[in-house]
Formats: C-alpha cells, structure tokens, sequence
C-alpha cells in the first residue's frame, strides 16, 4: 500500500527558498577584522540566484562541479545554496591541502569552475595551471585581474560578473538523490577520498542537527562557524542554518584565538563550532584576559577528542557549556552528540558528556571485533564502530567506477576505522583510531586517554601521544608536550601526574618537548608527521627510568 503523501523532493532549493522568505530577516555575516559584512537571508536569496544565473551563463549545467577555495563568509555561503539548488554540484576545496592534494582533488572531481577568495590568489595561482578540467575562475573578495591564467581559463571578478545578472532564478526541480556536494577526506594515508553528499541526505542531516538531541538550532541563534566550510560539509551548519532561521557569522581569515574573541564581543554568538585544537588556543586567550562569553549556549567540539579538562574550565570558569560530537567526511558528518539523558544532571552528567555521545535515530551503529563478529553494546565489549543510515556514504567518489577502498565497507556498514564500546542505550565511546591505538606487550594503550589526562596538567597547552617501535614490547607510548605559556615541567612530574589514573604498565616512559605539535590540515594532531619526525631523529626524547 503507497501512502497518500505528497512526493516532495527534499532538494536544497526548497531550503533556499525557505530561507529566502518566511525567515528572510535573518543573516549570515562576515567578520572583517573590525566590523560585518551581513547579508539578509533575503539578500541571500537573490544574490545566489545572480551566481546561479551567472554559472549557467559560463555553461555550468545539472551535475557538474563548482570547486569553492574560500574562507569561511558570506560569497561562501552564497555558492553553497546557489549551486546545488541550481543542480550543480559544491565541492569545497580545503584550502589547507598539500598542493599535490589539492590538485589531486580538484582533477578527481573534475571541477569546472572555481570561486576563489581574493586573499587566497598567490596560493591558488600556484595550482591553477596542473588544474586539468578547470575553465573558469571567479574572484572574490579581491582583484581578478591580479590572476594571470593558463590558456583556456577564464577569469571573472565575482562583483562584476554578479551585478549583470537577474535577482532570480527559476531552479529545476531534481531527484533528491542527485548530488549536491562532495568533500574529500583530508587523507591521512593515500590520496584523499572523495564523499558525495546529495539533496536527500543534506536535508535529512540538516534535520538533525537542527533537532534538540543534535545541536536544537532555532531562528533565536546566531552561529560561528568556525569549523571551515570545506571541513566534513561545515559540519552541516550552513543548511541547518537555513532550516532552522539561525543567523550564521562567518569568521573569514580572522581564526586566530585573538580575533574570535574580538568577534564573540561584539557578535556575541549563541553558537560556535570547532575542533578542540581551536577551543585549546581560545582557552589560553580567555585565561590571559578573561571575558565575558557566557552568550555562547552551546560550543560544539569536534573532529578529535575534546578532552575532560577543557570542558570543566570552560563552563565551571567561563559559564559555557562543551558539546562533544563524534562524526566523518563519510558521516556528513554527524554521527553522535553527548547530551546527558533526560533528568541526569549535576555530577553524574559527566559520564555521559565524555563520551563522543548519542546515536540519533538516523545513523545505526554496530561494534566489530578483529574477528568479524559483531560484540554486545553493553557499554564494555570493544570493537571497530560500523555505521549506517541515510547520511552515511556507502562507497567513495569513483569517476571510472573502479571501486575505491572497498574494504572500508562491511556487507553495506560504513567501516569507520574507530575503535571504541557502545552502551545500551546508545552512548559511544571512542578508545582510539585503529591506527593510533598503541599495541605495548599485546594490551593497548589508548593515545586518546593519555593525551586527554595529560592536557588536565596545568603547565600543559597540547600533548600528542604515538606508539613508536620497542624491542620488547612491540609499541611504547611517547609523548609531545607543548608546554603553557610561561610554564615549565620535567618528564617525571608529568608522569607522577597521570600515575594514578593508569595502569603501571600503561605509563609512558618515553617524552618529548615540542614547540607546536605539528596538525592536519583540519587542525587535528598530526601524528603520522609525528611518528615521521620521531623515526627521522628529529624529536630530543627523554627516557626515564
Ligand atoms: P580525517 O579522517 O581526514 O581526519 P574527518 O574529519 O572526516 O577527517 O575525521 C573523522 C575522524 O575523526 C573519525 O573517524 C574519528 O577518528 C575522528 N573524530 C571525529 N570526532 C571525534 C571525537 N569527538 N572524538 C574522537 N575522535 C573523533
């Protein structure tokens, strides 16, 4: 039996114009170093039809790809709403790609176009020639005529090619299960991965995020997003944004701990997004000079671990509350978010609040264990977490259709490379990646537990934890401390310091001081350049005994 439904495609141009009109008075703004560039929801609308109407002046059609190398602002926002609801398809380049990554990702997808911010020229034009199926290139933010381009590439300055065209745009109307945007993985091993989002999916995604149990967004809300839009689809903010009314301020180039600050004084965001390495840097400049943030309901933190420490400072210090989310590029990315249950407060929160958080009702969860066996989710049975569900990828972008990394998919489960445990009633915790847990002596040593135990130390600003070889017992842990400002540690005060929170066994006798421990290039630690500046001898290690 069909229902009596009404098929409605569930495509982003529904949500632009939603956006557009019944909640038209709100804005996405951008920071400029001293003030805001705003634009109405409103304005939204009609300048993403004038890019619309502009890209289907350069040819662009259904299906094809419109590369963005932008910061997060108010030009971004407009190509993320203008080309998939004109049924071209966004995929935002992540400006922080080595340049052999970024070439790889742009020929891969084959981009036609691409909007490039003023202030990114001389990194761009660095790759725009090795760019094979580029044709077009329009300026943002800056002077197109400060780009010299390879034969056949055309250069257009956004302002210019925008003003010429009509404040509408008649968008089609397309299957919601035609893709509207694509990210990469940021391809910490291999070549990066390419995850095509669709209509569909963005919808469903953005659904939840807007949902209490995700980041409950309403039209009351103005949202930093700090998290950048080439990161795991803006970790669905932009569209839930437009769903919900929720005003969004952009950061632009100013992410420094120094100007968010500046901004969250005079923009006062309800919201903010980023992952911890951010929140850490912001943590040390409100503690060199305290402010007022308590407009902040909610950060959520993601990407990475947020560890225990942080989160007790900022809200038993500054009044904020840390939301721990856990998600993918594959996961688009929402995957769980730690609310407490419903009537658990007070200290019991925590226990809850750790861990990377809930499953919401779209994404299924199974633990897997080295053997192919699924284990209980009885919240002590570890195993690598499996995912599924309608936001979830179920293959990797593949132009020729060579299935890339099948192995990452189990019978039609998302293989997330995570090891952790699930409880009864759904709470994932995360132990490690796969590939970070150290194997000492045939039992593992969570990284992510230690550098989480170590960041509670004062004199601590990061530590990165890695396995490196032992003759005797296969993996050691070693640490990289980057100490606090003004702060000094010796090795055995750090380890008398975690000594009663571990096993002996699981101390780590082997540590490092570092200036910055080195990041990917979505500000997660980097601990494959780690490993690599400890097996080239480049790290000063202290062993004790
Ligand atoms: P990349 O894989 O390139 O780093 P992603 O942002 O897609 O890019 O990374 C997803 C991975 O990040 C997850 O598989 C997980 O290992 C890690 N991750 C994300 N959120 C958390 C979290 N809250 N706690 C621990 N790890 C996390």
């Amino acid at each position: 039996m069909l229902s009596t439904m009404q098929d409605e495609q569930l495509s982003l141009a529904t949500l632009l114009n939603y956006a557009s009109t019944f909640q038209g008075d709100s804005t996405v703004s951008t920071w400029t170093g001293d003030g805001l560039r705003t634009l109405t929801y409103r304005e939204l609308g009609a300048e993403a039809a004038r890019l619309a109407n502009a890209l289907r002046g350069l040819g662009i059609g259904v299906g094809d790809r419109v590369g963005t190398f932008m910061w997060n602002n108010n030009e971004h926002m407009v190509a993320y709403v203008a080309v998939p609801a004109m049924g071209a398809v966004l995929h935002a380049l992540n400006i922080r790609f080595f340049p052999e990554q970024l070439v790889y990702v742009a020929n891969h997808a084959e981009d036609q176009v691409v909007i490039v911010d003023g202030t990114l020229l001389p990194l761009f034009a660095q790759y725009l020639p090795n760019l094979k199926t580029v044709r077009h290139v329009i300026v943002a933010n800056g002077d197109a005529a400060a780009l010299t381009a390879p034969a056949g590439v055309q250069v257009h300055s956004y302002t210019e090619l925008l003003a010429a065209q009509p404040d509408s745009f008649d968008y089609p109307i397309i299957d919601e299960r035609s893709a509207a945007g694509m990210c990469y993985t940021s391809g910490t091993t291999g070549d990066p991965k390419g995850v095509v989002y669709s209509h569909r999916s963005n919808w469903l995604h953005a659904s939840q995020v807007c949902a209490p149990n995700g980041m409950g967004f309403s039209a009351a809300d103005m949202v930093l997003a700090i998290v950048p839009l080439f990161h795991a689809n803006a970790w669905g903010l932009p569209y839930a944004a437009l769903m919900s009314g929720a005003n969004i301020l952009m950061p632009d180039r100013f992410l420094q701990p120094q100007p968010l600050l500046e901004m969250m004084a005079v923009v006062k965001p309800t919201f903010a997004a980023a992952v911890p390495t951010i929140w850490g840097g912001v943590l040390a400049g409100l503690q060199a000079a305290p402010q007022d943030i308590s407009h902040l309901r909610t950060c959520l933190v993601g990407g990475s671990a947020l560890p225990p420490a942080m989160m007790h400072v900022f809200e038993e210090k500054f009044g904020v509350k840390l939301l721990h989310a856990w998600g993918m590029t594959e996961t688009s990315p929402l995957g769980s978010v730690a609310h407490a249950p419903a009537g658990v407060d007070g200290e019991e929160q925590w226990a809850y609040r750790y861990t990377q958080g809930r499953f919401p009702a779209g994404v299924r969860a199974r633990l897997v264990d080295d053997a192919g066996n699924v284990v209980p989710n009885d919240g002590n049975s570890l195993g690598e977490v499996q995912v599924r569900g309608a936001w979830i990828t179920g293959s990797y972008y593949s132009p020729d259709g060579a299935e890339i990394e099948p192995d990452k998919f189990d019978d039609g489960w998302l293989r997330t490379g995570d090891v952790g445990k699930i409880s009864p009633n759904g709470f994932l915790t995360l132990v490690d990646r796969s590939k970070d847990v150290i194997k000492s002596g045939g039992e593992w040593i969570s990284s992510v537990d230690l550098e989480n135990a170590m960041i509670g130390h004062p004199a601590v600003a990061e530590a990165a934890v890695i396995g490196i070889p032992d003759p005797k017992w296969a993996e050691r842990p070693l640490v990289a401390v980057v100490l606090a400002e003004g702060q000094k540690a010796e090795p055995e005060e750090l380890r008398e310091f975690l000594a009663n929170k571990f096993a002996k066994w699981q101390l780590p006798e082997y540590w490092t001081f570092v200036t910055e421990v080195p990041k990917t290039s979505v500000g997660k630690y980097d601990k494959k350049r780690l490993r690599a500046q400890h097996a080239d001898g480049e790290l000063t290690v202290t062993e004790l005994g």
